[in-house]
């Protein structure tokens, strides 16, 4: 296994409260590992610290080391910008921008300098086709994004993020808000997608982490109870307190 992320005791606190104890754990590049356990343990904020989205809460604290691709992401002299077009994020509720499916995947490339309409045109193309979206909206790319249905527009926002060519694709309960064909339809795309990019995902729901993820961390409390390789995490679990949750006795 060749890790990506390299976490070392990793400590976060809000303010006087201690999110996120002692975290240390390795994530390996282009597999899909799974954040789980019980609401506000941790999970989206360990997630935040991977693209320094927490660096936008006020009083927010952090100790320890974060390395992506061999790069101390709290470093000094760390571009946050090109940080956030290596670990790409897409949140629970769907938030294309109000303009044109075009406008939204061009966007970021045009943010970095690219504004050839050929090339534009092929990333558009490229990106809509990675998230499964380019057969129903390759003649209504002009159209706001905000008439697709949510299942589309989770696609779309998914399509964003690859259109910057990301080496770590952030979700935070990306399905959660999403009817069940449209969660399945964005199951079967994150397993399309694990081939070319690194994908943590926190969810809420351990059946989709058992179906689709390779390795699962358990967070109870700010603190990493098990990270394992899912199969063995869902049989044979090493902790009791993981047992207790995946057998549904908690959480
Ligand atoms: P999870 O994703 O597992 O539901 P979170 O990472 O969202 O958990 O939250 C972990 C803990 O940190 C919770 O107790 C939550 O209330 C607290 N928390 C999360 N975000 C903030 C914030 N912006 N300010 C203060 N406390 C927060």
């Amino acid at each position: 296994m060749k890790p990506i992320v390299r976490i070392n005791q990793l400590n976060l606190y809000y303010g006087s409260f201690h999110a996120l104890k002692n975290v240390s754990m390795d994530i390996p590049e282009k597999e899909i590992t799974a954040f789980i356990g019980p609401s506000g343990c941790g999970k989206s904020t360990l997630l935040r610290t991977l693209n320094r989205m927490n660096d936008m809460i006020p009083g927010t604290r952090i100790e320890g080391s974060v390395e992506i691709d061999g790069q101390d992401i709290y470093g000094d002299h760390v571009e946050v910008e090109a940080l956030r077009r290596k670990v790409g994020m897409v949140f629970q509720q769907p938030n294309p921008f109000p303009k044109s499916i075009y406008d939204n995947i061009a966007y970021g490339p045009r943010l970095h300098g690219i504004h050839s309409r050929s090339k534009l045109d092929g990333i558009v193309e490229k990106s809509l086709r990675q998230a499964a979206l380019w057969d129903e909206v390759k003649d209504y790319l002009k159209r706001s994004a905000l008439g697709l249905s949510g299942g589309q527009q989770q696609r779309l926002c998914i399509a964003r993020a690859l259109a910057v060519q990301p080496d770590v694709l952030l979700m935070d309960e990306a399905t959660s808000a999403l009817d069940p064909i449209s969660t399945l339809k964005i199951e079967e795309l994150v397993q399309e997608l694990k081939s070319s990019y690194t994908i943590i995902m926190v969810t809420h729901n351990m059946h989709q982490a058992a179906r689709i993820s390779g390795n699962t961390v358990f967070f109870l409390n700010g603190e990493v109870i098990e990270a394992e390789n899912t199969q063995k995490l869902f049989s044979n679990p090493r902790d009791s307190r993981t047992e207790d949750y995946i057998s549904g006795r908690f959480g």
